[in-house]
């Protein structure tokens, strides 16, 4: 089976890029010539230009990723990549799966997508469905899996429970415990899911708050992470068996460089937890492929939170999602110069 194949990756992190297709309107041949998917779907180059006295200079960036998503790939192509990561949850790893950004480049798409359209439908659905098919699958060989669920938003550094039923209260604030043994959440909502129908109203429930707190709700989604987790535990009685593991599905904030002259109060605090909270996660991605000795987790909420993705029985894929269009160029290459440090 192809799973053999992510056994022999374990420990690895898996770097994929996805370049979104351009918006209704914009040039196609302008796309073409700025963000290259090279045929072989593993390079990627972008072209940027430079002003200078002699003239506009063009310059071109090639990537190596563990592989591209052109343009025209499908929610089923990226699931395809994915679904691997997702088995190995179900076999006791620790996973994560990052989509990461700048605004409007597709993360939201590509982990949630439309639910309701079946081409359309992104990984989180589409991980759910694999894992309770697996579920029936192996209940006739004795084992029980049984899955609970929590979805959780860091924003300037503090996390919030999504799926709390009193949105606005002052409930206790959820915290990081790490008892060196584990690292658990305190003071989440951890949701039990027996059905399809659950999971649906888990979804719902974290969309209606994420908008209640926020005056402007896909202006507040940009500038936060969120991560959406279930915790798997399948049991064989006959044979006293047991399996622990977890599925984090993270849309990260996005990555756009917030010019410092804008910025002030609010959002200069935005942008300073975010740049904080990415750079931590880049630095925790080259200590693990460095292998150094000290791996800086605690340094964010989010890389502290996922340690046990990152460290022993932990998987990690990053997505970097890329807009094709020539007026991104610059950001494209900051996101694909991030994704270059952590191979
Ligand atoms: P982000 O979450 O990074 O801000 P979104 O996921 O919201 O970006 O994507 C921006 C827009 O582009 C949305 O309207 C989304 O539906 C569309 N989009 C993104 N990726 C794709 C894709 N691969 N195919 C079709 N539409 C896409
Ligand atoms: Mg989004």
């Amino acid at each position: 089976r192809l799973h053999n194949e992510v056994q022999a990756l374990k420990g690895k992190i898996r770097v994929v890029a996805r370049v979104r297709p351009s918006a209704v309107g914009e040039d196609k041949e302008d796309e073409q010539q700025q963000l290259l998917c090279d045929v072989n779907g593993t390079t990627l180059a972008v072209q940027t230009e430079r002003a200078q006295t002699s003239g506009t200079q063009v310059q071109s960036h090639k990537f190596e990723f563990d592989r591209v998503f052109a343009p025209q790939s499908a929610q089923a192509d990226v699931f395809e990549e994915v679904s691997d990561f997702v088995q190995s949850a179900l076999d006791g790893f620790n996973v994560c799966l990052f989509s990461y950004g700048q605004t409007g480049s597709g993360k939201t798409y590509t982990m949630t997508g439309d639910h309701n359209s079946p081409e359309s439908r992104g990984i989180i659905p589409r991980a759910i469905d694999q894992i309770m098919s697996y579920q029936t699958e192996l209940r006739s060989k004795g084992w029980e899996y049984t899955l609970e669920a929590t979805y959780v938003e860091i924003y300037n550094e503090s996390i919030r429970d999504l799926l709390t039923r009193s949105p606005g209260k002052t409930d206790s604030k959820p915290e990081i415990r790490d008892s060196k043994k584990e690292i658990i959440l305190t003071n989440v909502n951890r949701e039990p899911i027996d059905s399809k129908e659950q999971i649906h109203q888990v979804l719902e429930l974290a969309q209606q708050n994420r908008s209640v707190a926020a005056t402007d709700s896909n202006m507040h989604s940009s500038r936060s992470h969120s991560v959406f987790t279930l915790f798997i535990t399948g049991v064989n009685k006959e044979f006293k068996a047991q399996v622990t593991g977890s599925l984090s599905m993270c849309d990260l904030a996005g990555s756009e460089r917030i010019a410092k002259s804008n910025a002030t109060g609010d959002r200069l605090k935005e942008a300073q937890a975010i740049n904080k909270s990415l750079s931590s996660l880049a630095n925790v991605f080259s200590s693990l492929q460095k292998k150094t000795a000290h791996v800086p987790y605690r340094n964010s909420k989010l890389t502290h939170m996922l340690q046990p993705c990152f460290a022993g029985e932990g998987k990690t894929m990053m997505i970097v999602n890329l807009s094709p269009e020539s007026e991104h160029s610059n950001e494209s290459l900051c996101s694909l110069r991030f994704a270059g440090g952590v191979q």
